[in-house]
């Protein structure tokens, strides 16, 4: 089956707005088996939308436009559309009440031009838009239609993100699955820190190889700091295949995977730490408060996440965290000392079981030859003393920062694994 995506806005086109349902959609869909083999954006003007839907119409068995379906001069779509298939717009009753009682319980006057909302090409399923009042529309388009080949189904979505959630979920996924053969597809990524993209292919790839040729589809995504493995497959073999790929995975990268998923490594963290009734401080110069905010948008992080130090000056490593000036001086700010004495310090100072910190060169100045810009020393306090790692992670600023937080919440996500092997660290 051939999905096709159509985003229409000029906003999307001008880089003003990120096109969220492109992701959103994809997911969605192949969370229900249907996975998009094309999508496009296209300005809202009715040459761009109805060139777009005619092109889609010649491959996809299911196309799906965004936007474009609002009262304003330039909501198009179903208009254009309308007149691409050959279908008249006609007044639906069902949303006239509707919208009428969107403005009836605000107290608001309904404004005149919400009547062109009312408008739905003739035999097209009305989805009533929850928390707005533009309508979704649905077309099957019959075998025979000029502009399509085989039957066909066409839906129509509006652009606010909240109405389109709103109704994909209420209306487009019971559609697809009451018109389209359930395909059966199984996704499950792995999600691993502390090898390159290209070594974590290099490890695995003769494992899997027999996997693949049996239909596992395999994928890497490097993010900062972190590479991601995708195992995907169809069809009724699709579970144990992937279910082997991850046995696979999980066997050659060991300790180096943190989480599956969505997980990020915070998550893991915090559920870690709660499991093992165990506290946390932080103290952070070079991330800037990164680890703290990370390991805060976990919700219920305060059982567990005691506080930190941003402890970006001197005086403030001396102040705050109990730092000795004869290390600051011997030594420099950026050294295996001072992130010993910031992280035995915050451990004190909050009364925490656990204290991380991290203190590093972030450039692009600042460096010398022995610490070049991207010099990072991590140090993590526990009951039995501080250890510490050096470290070079030599991007620009927000990466340094994004790289150097996912390394230290993965030496206490280790530490507080246990003893476990892994690929490499
Ligand atoms: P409205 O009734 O609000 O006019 P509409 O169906 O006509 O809805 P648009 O006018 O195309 O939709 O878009 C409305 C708003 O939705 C846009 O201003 C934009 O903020 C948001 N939006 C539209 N398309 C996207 C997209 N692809 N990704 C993220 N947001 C989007
Ligand atoms: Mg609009």
């Amino acid at each position: 089956m051939k999905v096709e995506m159509i985003n229409t806005g000029s906003e999307l086109m001008l880089g003003r707005v990120l096109n969220t349902h492109q992701q959103w959609l994809c997911r969605r869909l192949a969370d229900l088996g249907h996975v998009v083999t094309r999508q496009v954006a296209v300005a809202d003007t009715g040459r761009e939308i109805q060139n777009a839907v005619r092109d889609a119409l010649k491959r996809a068995d299911l196309i799906i436009t965004t936007g474009g379906l609002g009262p304003t001069s330039d909501d198009l779509t179903r208009e254009v559309i309308a007149e691409l298939l050959g279908k008249k717009l006609v007044p639906n009753l069902a949303v006239r009440a509707h919208i009428e009682h969107f403005f009836a319980r605000r107290g608001w006057p309904r404004p005149e031009k919400t009547e062109v909302e009312t408008l739905v090409p003739e035999g097209a399923e009305v989805f009533l838009n929850a928390v707005g009042t533009a309508p979704g529309l649905a077309m099957k388009i019959a075998a025979g239609n000029p502009a399509a080949l085989t039957p066909q189904w066409l839906i129509m979505l509006p652009g606010p993100p909240r109405e389109l959630r709103a109704m994909f979920d209420q209306f487009v996924g019971p559609l697809l699955k009451r018109e389209f053969a359930e395909t059966i597809f199984v996704c499950r990524t792995l999600r691993t820190t502390g090898l390159g993209e290209s070594r974590v292919q290099e490890l695995v790839e003769t494992d899997l190889q027999s996997l693949v040729a049996q239909g596992l589809e395999v994928g890497y995504c490097a993010r900062p700091g972190a590479v991601d493995v995708r195992l995907t497959a169809r069809g009724a073999p699709a579970g144990p295949l992937v279910a082997q790929g991850e046995a696979a995975l999980q066997r050659i990268l060991g300790a180096n995977i943190y989480g599956q998923d969505d997980e990020e490594i915070e998550q893991v963290v915090v559920n870690l730490l709660k499991q093992r009734r165990k506290t946390l401080a932080v103290a952070e110069s070079c991330t800037g408060g990164l680890i703290a905010n990370r390991i805060t948008d976990v919700p219920g992080a305060s059982e567990v996440f005691l506080g930190g130090v941003v402890s970006y000056a001197n005086s403030a490593k001396e102040r705050f965290l109990g730092v000795r000036p004869e290390t600051l001086l011997e030594h420099g700010a950026v050294s295996a000392a001072v992130a010993c004495e910031m992280a035995a310090g915050a451990r004190e100072k909050f009364g925490s079981d656990y204290a991380l910190a991290v203190t590093g060169i972030a450039g692009p100045t600042g460096g010398t030859a022995e610490k070049p810009p991207g010099t990072v020393f991590i140090a993590l306090a526990t009951g039995t003393g501080v250890a510490v790692k050096k470290l070079l992670n030599p991007w620009d600023r927000v990466v340094f920062k994004q790289v150097t937080s996912t390394q230290a919440m993965e030496w206490l996500r280790r530490t507080l694994s246990g003893p476990a092997s892994s690929a490499e660290s």
